[in-house]
């Protein structure tokens, strides 16, 4: 098959992988810029993951995005590690290389900044510490990118105070660490608030935090976007806080990895949001 008879693939591989809504989005922008290409979920099996990625370059496949469980392995496997994905410790994007080479790349901590800029413009890095609550994958993402822009203090707080400590001991000074039972003094004087754990999601527990000591003028940021207002930007906004859900990250970390498979740089609008949230 000569060069321009072939599709150009790309994916997501994870297990399981029913829940990504990657492929709506991607194939979405495939259709409105008129590319020829596919953009399709896989579910491997991490006893399947190195001979997958062996194979799909060979089957027509530019790159794939990576979810859980698969992140941190992939790194393994990478001949190109980006400095971001290094530090994060974690590649949610392959590229399949012309030249054979696996590079392996981070866009969660860009899209956590990008989906901020967008909707709250008004946050500056620099105005005061940032609390952030969790010390998964996602919250090394967002703390590696506060470190980026220039966010002057990072508090942290995690059910496991050990894998905070950990976030601590690699990200250095500017990290501070509290209680889980005391997460709520990492509010006053706050700037910016991130939820990076799971709570707040559908079926799971609701956001233990107190609020109490929170000022209006803090942006609160929940990156979990099912549902899209969480109780705790329900609570925020009540306390005057200007709030940003999590399906912006969700689609402004895609928009590196599409640009790369597919040479075209895509917007986020209104419909790209309605397109995801269908
Ligand atoms: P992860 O690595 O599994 O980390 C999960 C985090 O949630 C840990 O800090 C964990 O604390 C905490 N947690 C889970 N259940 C808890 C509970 N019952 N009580 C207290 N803490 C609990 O997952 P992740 O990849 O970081 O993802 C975290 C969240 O961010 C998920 O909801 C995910 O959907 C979301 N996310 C969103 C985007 C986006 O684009 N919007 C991107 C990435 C992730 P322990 O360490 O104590 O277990």
């Amino acid at each position: 098959m000569s060069d321009e008879n072939r599709i150009p693939l790309a994916g997501v591989i994870g297990f399981p992988i029913g829940h990504s809504r990657s492929p709506q989005l991607h194939n979405h922008w495939l259709r409105k810029y008129g590319l020829r290409g596919q953009y399709v979920p896989m579910n491997i099996k991490h006893s399947d993951l190195e001979d997958a990625i062996g194979a799909l370059p060979k089957l027509g496949f530019v790159g794939v995005n990576v979810t859980i469980p698969h992140k941190e392995a992939v790194l393994w496997l990478a001949d190109l590690v980006t400095d971001r994905a290094a530090l994060i410790g974690a590649a949610n994007t392959l590229i399949f290389r012309d030249d054979g080479k696996l590079h392996a790349d981070n866009t969660d901590g860009y899209g956590f900044v990008e989906n901020l800029r967008q909707n709250a413009p008004e946050w500056d890095p620099k105005s005061g510490h940032a609390a952030v609550i969790g010390s998964g994958g996602a919250a090394r993402a967002v703390v590696a990118s506060l470190i980026e822009v220039g966010v002057p203090e990072i508090y942290i707080s995690n059910r496991t105070r050990a894998r905070a400590e950990a976030l601590r001991s690699e990200f250095g000074a500017r990290v501070t660490v509290f209680e889980w039972v005391q997460a709520g003094r990492m509010m006053k004087g706050a700037k910016l608030v991130v939820n990076a754990t799971s709570l707040g999601m559908e079926s799971n527990p609701e956001f233990p935090v107190p609020l109490d000591a929170l000022s209006s003028d803090a942006v609160v940021n929940d990156l979990v976007y099912t549902p899209l207002e969480t109780p705790l930007l329900r609570h925020a906004a009540g306390i005057g806080c200007k709030t940003v859900d999590g399906l912006g990250m969700l689609l402004h970390q895609a928009v590196p990895a599409f640009e790369r498979w597919f040479n075209t740089r895509p917007e986020i609008d209104d419909e790209t949001r309605q397109i995801v949230l269908q």
